[in-house]
């Protein structure tokens, strides 16, 4: 028992990351909850936790009505095996029972099912026993049924109470609206339909009533349909549902129902729920609800209306209007409004969570665009006007009152159009920045892999990735546009699993390079052509091959060029023989004289390309605006509401009324647009001049226009004249050159002049890693626009300008070892400081962004939370009161040492990578700081004791005085720096 206890108890790895997380989201110490928590708990009616006949419980999700405790101890049922953030979730989605939406009006059923039932009353006025409209079942008969039961007893025994003591829920339903496709929202379909008003009345059951008032009903269908609001009059006993509601509900769950089916059990954990009111080592949460009922699900019925407009309704006194968003959370689906409660339904659409653009069960790919887009729609129409926002997954919020004041304190409080933006913008984001990504040349893991949201999202709690990730969605944007090929076309029929993972334990077993070699000759001798081209491709992308690379991939050419004579298919000869020439011969694009695409645009395409090439990431803390635009085109306008929200850009068609009643205004023509979509732009505005400053222009950097399809990013990089570059290689080369400068800064005013050697060299850096290459920014980064202020240019090097290039150039080097899994930790560092260097990098990149486009004197405040976790990190102890913020130069130091570590644990085992003396002689240093305690360094005398080899030096150990044979001093603080030589 205890062993196995050991097993599933956290590791010092997970431990660490969640503590960080804790600290960085400000939950969990002194019993603090989340604010989403507040949110959830709000405006409880009934609480009840349900236990409904073995196919839904709560009963043992007891355990998250405790604060998250990041209490660090080695045990299964610590806190630290949940992240806190999904904790806080769980938390959340557990609280069950009936709760207020709008006073008297609307009430949810939460906590009864993975979704939430939703009554609405739809006669306010009078003084009849209350009618209600439903929206969106529970998954299951069972979970609506309780749920129903439970709205009754709320209802007779306190809303009703004095007026309808024996107040009957069966009979007061005069309908219901599902929002889309999905079963977990019209499962309880059945149930319901048992509760409506007058299921026997014959009479238009459901249907639209033609206008009422006219007697020569038909004739005046045209004039009914102008008149000023155009309500459409429905009859009781409906069911509305978006247009393709029925065809897609049915094609879903019965086409590929065994394999969703099957794939749906890992996603919901359904065979691991908690086992007792204190199992920590299981299912949590599923984001948008706790798990799903096992019940029975009602057969999709037919709606008796499909709403294929977006229309206004009368349903029973009440008026709804319909906002469909097809192709958003599902093929068919619909948000309303109900006018008459100025409350928001968003169906599915923004529910508290990142959501997924891929369902991990499978489903056809989302389209984050339309979701931004019905999401920017539903801001611009009721975002101004809304009170409250309520949905079938996860809790409501409520607006602030009109001066942004909170108008009752124990209510939390949002602003709602802005929140509706920022849901819209990370839609947005992630589809842009994946199409940039991929117009770079990335393939969908490595998309994945560099996606990275802006801090704004990161901290934004209705945005956590709870259920949809970055990363899932990430890829899925490829798949929408690109496709599973990655144009590598050893990709085209690879071998199933199994059969791959034998042959390439085959491989692995014979032990070594050459090994390798002469089995790939083999394979080929054998006709074995594909799996040859395989494992000689492992062996080109790894990058340990480079001494043996002719060898290595005229093998692999060899091969394809086999399998490119045997396709019947053309299109596969031609991809198979094209990257047979690509491995032995330069790289080939065919320059294309392109007719000006870009003027061939209407205005929204052009801002579509716009978004797409706009770096997010960098701009985000920079740009930030919320605008309206006219742009003029052959002499017409076209009016937008335009919005720049955390590094993605959003816009929504509006009319010139709506364009002229704003205060902030955007007039431009076409072509200075266009000269933004180029990065060009020299007009007066200034938020389209910083777009334009934050452009890539992705085709003019040979980089990326001659991307690599078979072989390794970056190894044959072309730029001027034909000249190839291993990418790589030159960034090391160009550290090397710059880290001699490092130690003659002697404080934060200072500058180094390069010698006349290293300027011209720096020169050539320069052109090749800026102009051509876009490994770093410098000028473009602290002074836009102004050329001759690039970095260095000068021959003079700032102390931030040397931190920030030195930062920018490991990280290209050495960003992807900050994943877990990746990266080789040497033995200089033990576990929990080598995780807290690496998380420490991750932390602080999140900063990065602040300084874009800023300028020298820019400082950074850690947020709330950050700076705990900072300290956390660091293992500061002492408290502090009051943090002091980094300036530029310190906090691009902080970076350029950290990774600077990271390089050296990582070189110090794999490849045997050492500090090199750099000064000749040894001097006598005192060490009074260096990050985590350790400096890496070489011929060290430590307390009076010479080590000859390289290690890392803690700090708490050195009595008096260390010498290193290379060192530099920066004013006060010394730390050791010198430069990486690779010794066989
Ligand atoms: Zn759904
Ligand atoms: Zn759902």
């Amino acid at each position: 028992m205890e062993e196995n206890e050991n097993k599933l108890a956290s590791s010092v790895y997970t431990r660490i990351k969640n503590h960080y997380e804790a600290l960085r989201s400000d939950i969990g110490h002194d019993q603090r909850r989340s604010s989403e928590y507040g949110f959830a708990n709000c405006k409880c009616c009934m609480t009840n936790y349900p236990d409904i006949q073995s196919v839904w419980s709560q009963k043992n999700y007891k355990f998250l009505e405790n604060a998250y405790d990041p209490k660090d101890c080695n045990d299964a049922n610590s806190h630290l095996c949940v992240h806190p953030n999904l904790w806080e979730n769980g938390a959340s989605n557990h609280l069950s029972g009936v709760f207020e939406v709008l006073k008297d009006k609307i009430y949810q059923v939460r906590g009864y099912d993975m979704s939430n039932i939703t009554f609405v009353r739809s006669n306010p006025n009078g003084n009849d026993a209350p009618r209600w409209f439903v929206m969106d079942t529970l998954m299951s008969n069972e979970c609506t049924d309780a749920a129903m039961i439970l709205f009754e007893r709320y209802l007779r025994q306190d809303l009703l109470k004095s007026t309808y003591p024996d107040y009957m829920l069966k009979g007061s339903v005069v309908g219901m609206i599902i929002s889309h496709s999905h079963i977990d929202h019209y499962g309880g379909m059945e149930t319901v339909m048992d509760y409506f008003i007058d299921p026997k009345n014959p009479d238009n059951k459901g249907k639209i009533i033609e206008n009422s008032d006219d007697e020569d009903d038909g004739k005046n269908t045209e004039n009914a349909k102008e008149s000023k609001d155009d309500v459409k009059k429905v009859a009781n006993c409906f069911i509305l549902a978006p247009a393709g509601f029925y065809d897609h509900a049915v094609s879903e769950n019965v086409y590929l129902g065994n394999a969703m089916g099957r794939r749906a059990s890992y996603q919901y954990g359904s065979f691991i729920k908690p086992k007792n009111d204190n199992d920590l080592c299981g299912e949590i949460s599923i984001g948008i609800g706790q798990g799903q009922s096992t019940g029975k699900p009602s057969a999709v019925g037919r709606p008796t209306i499909e709403i294929s407009e977006n229309v206004k309704l009368q349903l029973d006194e009440i008026v709804v209007e319909c906002q469909l968003t097809p192709g958003t959370e599902a093929p068919a689906e619909m948000n309303n409004y109900i006018l008459d409660y100025k409350a928001l339904w968003l169906a599915e659409n923004c529910s508290g969570t990142l959501h997924n653009l891929y369902t991990l069960r499978g489903a056809e790919i989302r389209d984050a665009k339309a979701w931004a887009h019905f999401l920017m729609e539903a801001a611009v129409k009721y975002g101004n006007d809304a009170k409250v926002i309520f949905q079938s997954h996860n809790w409501p919020h409520w607006q602030n009152d009109t001066t942004g004041k909170v108008v009752n304190k124990s209510v939390p409080t949002v602003d709602i159009r802005n929140f509706i933006i920022e849901t819209a913008a990370i839609y947005k984001y992630i589809h842009d920045q994946t199409l940039l990504y991929m117009n770079m040349g990335y393939k969908m893991n490595e998309v994945a892999d560099m996606l990275v949201l802006p801090r704004g999202m990161q901290k934004n709690w209705t945005l956590k990735p709870f259920y949809g990730t970055p990363v899932h969605n990430a890829k899925a944007v490829y798949q929408k546009y690109l496709g599973w090929y990655d144009a590598n076309p050893i990709h085209l029929q690879e071998l199933p699993p199994e059969q791959l993972a034998k042959e390439t334990l085959r491989y692995v077993m014979a032990g070594s390079r050459e090994k390798m070699l002469s089995m790939i000759g083999e394979d080929i001798a054998k006709g074995n052509y594909w799996i040859a081209a395989y494992m000689s491709n492992q062996m080109i992308l790894s990058g340990d091959c480079d001494d043996i690379a002719d060898n290595v991939r005229n093998l692999c050419a060899t091969a394809l060029r086999q399998l490119g004579y045997q396709s019947e298919s053309g299109t596969w000869r031609n991809a198979y023989l094209s990257a047979a020439y690509e491995l032995v011969n330069p790289k080939l694009q065919p320059d294309q004289d392109k007719s000006d695409q870009l003027a061939q645009m209407p205005p929204e395409t052009l801002l579509d390309y716009i978004s797409i090439f706009f770096d997010g990431e960098l701009a985000a803390a920079k740009v930030d605006c919320d605008k309206v635009l006219a742009v003029l085109k052959d002499n017409n306008y076209t009016y937008f509401t335009f919005v720049v929200k955390n590094g993605a850009i959003l816009y929504y068609e509006i009319t010139a009324n709506e364009y002229n009643s704003s205060k902030s205004k955007i007039d431009v023509t076409f072509d200075e647009l266009k000269s933004v979509a180029v990065g060009a732009y020299k007009g007066k505005c200034g938020v389209l001049r910083d777009i334009s400053n934050a452009l890539i222009n992705v085709a003019s950097y040979k980089r990326f226009k001659y991307f690599d399809i078979v072989g390794r990013h970056d190894s044959e990089v072309m730029v001027r004249n034909g000249k190839t570059f291993d990418l790589k290689k030159e960034v090391y080369d160009c550290i090397q050159l710059l880290e001699k400068y490092v130690g003659k800064l002697e404080n934060e005013k200072s500058v180094v002049v390069l010698s006349n050697v290293d300027k011209l060299c720096w020169h050539n850096y320069y052109q090749l890693l800026k102009k051509d290459t876009r490994v770093t920014l410098d000028g473009d980064f602290f002074i836009p626009g102004d050329e001759t202020m690039g970095i260095g240019n000068d021959g003079k090097f700032m102390q931030y300008e040397l931190y920030y290039t030195l930062y920018t150039l490991y990280r290209y080097l050495y960003r992807s070892y900050l994943k877990n899994d990746y990266g080789y930790k040497g033995n200089n560092f033990d576990e929990e400081s080598f995780a807290k260097l690496k998380q420490s990098i991750v932390l602080l990149e999140t900063y990065v962004a602040d300084y874009y486009l800023g300028d020298s004197e820019s400082k950074v405040y850690f947020e709330k939370g950050d700076f705990e976790a900072w300290r956390y990190l660091n293992n500061y102890t002492t408290p502090l009161l009051e943090q002091s913020p980094f300036r530029i130069a310190n906090f691009f130091k902080e970076l350029y040492k950290r990774y600077k570590e990271l390089s050296c644990e990582i070189k110090s085992t794999v490849k045997n990578f050492f500090l090199e003396s750099i000064k000749g002689n040894k001097e006598w240093i005192k060490v009074y700081n260096a990050s985590h305690s350790r400096i890496q360094c070489n011929n060290v005398e430590l307390n009076g004791v010479s080590q000859n080899d390289s290690i890392v030096v803690d700090v708490a150990h050195i009595k008096d005085v260390a010498i290193v044979e290379s060192f530099y001093e920066t004013g006060k603080e010394k730390f050791v720096t010198g430069r990486l030589v690779y010794r066989k």
